[in-house]
């Protein structure tokens, strides 16, 4: 089956579709600048890429473009819209309501506004790519995969804040986490690596992109993990700032004259390894800026791997011990001087780097030499492909 695969914001839309049982993308590409102008960036597989500026007023406008370019003789894959047999979307938030992937129907839909509140910056974007296939594609079943899902297994005691009680029964606030698809894909990939049972491992998965998470997943189940209520919390990002007291948000509001959704944007989009540097957010800028002698790229990443170490040594903890440890996503999968410096702390666990194995970028591999009490590895995470796994075992 084809599966076609749509991760909605607010004024973009990604897709990639799949074909289910080889698993390869047959096509993959990006919806951008929608409702303001419009361009599209469409790559067929073994075809020319194919980019063009296209009037996109809204996201029913941008899927029927990507429909459009899907089946074209010329870089199309597909020869009509009736060989696409399901559409799997991604889901930020799906609160306490979706402990897994779900048939969307109408009701269904209607749980997951009621989630919007939650993250209001990208569920209703989401779900306006559920109602744009709706009417585009209105026999084709669609499932949802929420981020938050895998996270539902957490226990109690780590999804609780040391807030008021009732603040978590009237309101919900409480841990969710994210990047669920990605820490669930690559937990299954690691054991299916290490040839053990999943539900006899003990995993920390550290899925550092630019918005970066660390996970415990003890026996196939998530049972902690770095962000929070939003993904805010937890470790030191792009530009997010992870953890920090709470009392700063009013002290600097104070100082910048600012209200509390200004200094929030400061900690969402002005933070960060990006704020702590002034270079930028991306790792490539920050390592060139460390190696030139810019010391505060160099402290950003000092900073940076100085908390994923933290949060490995703090699950290893809430674990009672850790088999593998495996790094995901943008810098997990590319950078091994933040891999070595992350693992630098975890000697204690006895965690013994292999250098030669770990001078990789984008690779399965495992990047511990034999003797390690815990084996770290590279795996790279494929959210796209979860998705369609989910919705293909959902339908
Ligand atoms: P993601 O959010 O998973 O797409 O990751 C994006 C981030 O990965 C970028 O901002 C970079 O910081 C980082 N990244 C991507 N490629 C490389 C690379 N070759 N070396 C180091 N960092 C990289």
């Amino acid at each position: 089956m084809k599966v076609l695969v749509i991760n909605c914001g607010s004024s973009s839309l990604k897709y990639q579709l799949i074909d289910s049982e080889s698993e390869k993308v047959l096509a993959k590409g990006l919806c951008e600048r929608i409702g303001i102008d419009g361009r599209l960036t469409h790559k067929p597989t073994g075809k020319d890429t194919v980019s063009i500026e296209a009037a996109m007023p809204n996201h029913t406008a941008a899927v029927s473009l990507v429909l459009e370019h899907l089946t074209d003789p010329v870089c199309g894959v597909i020869g009509s819209l009736d060989e696409i047999g399901a559409v799997g979307h991604r889901i930020v938030h799906g609160g306490e309501k979706f402990a897994s992937s779900t048939l969307l129907n109408d009701e269904v839909v209607a749980e997951i506004e009621k989630c919007n509140e939650l993250a209001p910056l990208h569920n209703p974007a989401n779900l306006i790519g559920i109602n744009a296939c709706k009417e585009l594609m209105p026999n084709v079943p669609m499932v949802g995969v929420f981020d938050t899902a895998f996270h539902q297994t957490m226990p109690k005691t780590a999804y609780l804040y040391g807030l008021p009680y009732e603040y978590y029964e009237k309101y919900a606030v409480r841990r969710y986490g994210f990047h669920g698809t990605s820490h669930s894909f690559v937990s299954k990939r690691v054991a299916e690596l290490l040839g053990k049972d999943y539900s006899e491992l003990k995993t920390i998965v550290c899925h550092l992109g630019n918005g970066a998470s660390v996970c415990a997943v003890d026996k196939g189940k998530s049972v902690d993990t770095s962000m929070g209520f939003t993904p805010l919390e937890g470790l030191v990002m792009g530009t997010r700032c992870g953890d920090i007291d709470p009392a700063i948000v009013e002290f600097i509001a104070g100082k910048e004259n600012l209200d509390i959704s200004g200094v929030l944007k400061v900690l969402n989009k002005k933070s960060g390894v990006d704020g702590l540097s002034g270079v930028g957010s991306d790792f490539r800028d920050l390592s060139k800026a460390a190696g030139e002698g810019n010391e505060r790229a160099k402290y950003a990443i000092e900073v940076f791997c100085y908390r994923v170490a933290k949060y490995v040594g703090a699950y290893a903890a809430a674990m009672n011990g850790v088999d593998a440890i495996a790094f995901t996503a943008g810098i997990g999968e590319n950078d091994c001087t933040i891999r070595a410096k992350v693992l630098s702390y975890l000697g204690f666990l006895g965690v013994k780097v292999d250098d030669e194995k770990n001078d990789c970028r984008g690779v399965e591999r495992v990047i511990s030499t034999d003797d390690s009490k815990v084996t770290a590895l590279v795996v790279p995470t494929n959210e796209e492909l979860a998705i369609a796994r989910e919705t293909v075992a959902l339908i």
